[in-house]
């Protein structure tokens, strides 16, 4: 269906796993809709002189398991439409990690390549305020995603704090020397590849031998292909928005992040071969990794992509019709639920950090957020197995049960 939305699409995944649990019908227009939807103007005097009305949104989808729980991200395609449906894959997310938490996402409409940081933490602080009333750490916490970072986080933290009171547990993703947990910034990638050597194992999968290609290097891209590099697991491309690079003899990823942490792009990167965003998705490699944005496999190229293994790092990279082309092909997709899942376990551990005030060593954060990971995938496998539905059916279907039981048990249904 081409002109499908985001949030659609997830409620596609969201039916079809529901049916799989036989939920109530009544339970449905609880468990499809957000609970609150919040736009805002976000007014910004830019360093030019001139005034810029930016739109920004927090949608709280679901809070039936614990305070609501996402990120926030800045990009022209962060409209409502778009992080509704982040903030319904949040909710899923959460369950099925089994984290004390519900599900949202925030977003601004902006390109913040063209804006400077005065102009960002200008635009951040204003958002700030404008949600700070359904925020709060037993309430909603903000994460990092597309664009935003720990800087980003730290200024929503001040912001926060300058109202309300000192409250570091009102964000996670922050800096270490605000209360960030060793260990948050890698969490995500570093959980995708967790995941990643569970399900190796239990398809008997060598992946010393492996090839690996991964669109995006940004937070969760380059910390992927970092973990993937010292495990000696060979990662032939990476992209980023300039474009991908691609050599079928392995990458040097630690030349790839002096690179782009200097703020250089990729397509200006010497060696390799250079090749498009498209091209990467359609590599003959083992496993695909995509990093960046949404609904980058779809029906137009699902039938082109030739590996084996997807393991979905991104929110919502695959549609729902791709992911059918792409079952039926028997390739098997780690649904972004639960491959990207390390991201918000990271922040929980973070959370829980900030509210008790002390700090776990980032050994013990790692061996905690593997056991979540592996857990969480042996559950999803063994669903899919004994019901013979794919990885992101279980991975719905887990989620959208634990979701429903507590509702039932907090009277919301
Ligand atoms: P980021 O901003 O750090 O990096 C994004 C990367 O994607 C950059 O390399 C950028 O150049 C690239 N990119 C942007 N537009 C592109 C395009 N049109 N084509 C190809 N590449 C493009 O963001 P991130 O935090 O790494 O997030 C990446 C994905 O992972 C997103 O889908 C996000 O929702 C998801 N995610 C992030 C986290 C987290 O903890 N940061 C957690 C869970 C899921």
């Amino acid at each position: 269906m081409a002109d499908q939305s985001p949030f659609e699409a997830v409620n596609q995944f969201f039916d079809e796993a529901a049916d799989l649990v036989h939920l109530k019908d009544d339970f449905y227009d609880v468990l499809k809709t957000s609970y609150r939807e919040i736009a805002v103007q976000v007014p910004v005097r830019m360093t030019d002189g001139a005034l810029k009305v930016f739109r920004g949104y927090r949608v709280q989808h679901n809070g039936a398991r614990g305070p609501y729980k996402g990120g926030i991200r800045y990009h022209p395609s962060a409209d409502l439409d778009e992080v509704r449906a982040l903030a319904s894959l949040m909710t899923w997310k959460t369950a099925l990690m089994d984290l004390p938490f519900g599900g949202a996402k925030g977003g601004i409409e902006c390109d913040p390549s063209g804006m400077n940081a005065h102009e960002l933490e200008a635009m951040t602080r204003r958002f700030t305020l404008s949600i700070s009333h359904v925020l709060g750490e037993r309430r909603d916490i903000p994460a990092p995603d597309v664009n935003t970072n720990a800087q980003v986080m730290a200024w929503m933290m001040d912001a926060y704090s300058s109202r309300y009171g000192y409250t570091p547990a009102i964000v996670t993703g922050k800096p270490l020397d605000l209360g960030g947990a060793p260990g948050r910034e890698a969490a995500t990638g570093r959980g995708c590849v967790y995941v990643l050597e569970a399900a190796a194992k239990r398809w008997d999968v060598d992946l010393g031998s492996a090839t690996v290609a991964i669109q995006g290097f940004g937070n969760v891209g380059s910390w992927a292909a970092r973990e993937l590099h010292e495990r000696g697991v060979k990662v032939v491309a990476v992209s980023d928005v300039s474009g991908a690079i691609y050599d079928p003899a392995g990458l040097d990823c630690e030349h790839l992040l002096s690179w782009t942490t200097a703020r250089r792009h990729l397509a200006d990167i010497e060696g390799g071969d250079k090749i498009t965003n498209e091209e990467l998705l359609e590599l003959d490699v083992d496993v695909l990794i995509p990093a960046a944005l949404g609904e980058v496999i779809n029906a137009g190229n699902a039938d082109k992509i030739r590996a084996g293994i997807i393991v979905e790092a991104a929110n919502h990279p695959t549609t729902p019709d791709a992911d059918k082309i792409l079952t039926d092909k028997g390739v098997k997709i780690i649904a972004d639920i639960l491959a990207n899942g390390g991201g918000v376990t990271g922040s929980y551990f973070e959370w829980a950090m900030n509210i008790q005030q002390f700090r776990w060593k980032e050994t013990q954060f790692n061996s905690e957020l593997r056991d979540v990971m592996v857990r969480a995938f042996d559950a999803c496998a063994a669903f899919a197995e004994r019901r013979n539905v794919s990885l992101r059916q279980a991975a719905f279907a887990i989620g959208i049960e634990r979701v429903a039981r507590a509702a039932r048990l907090r009277g919301y249904v």
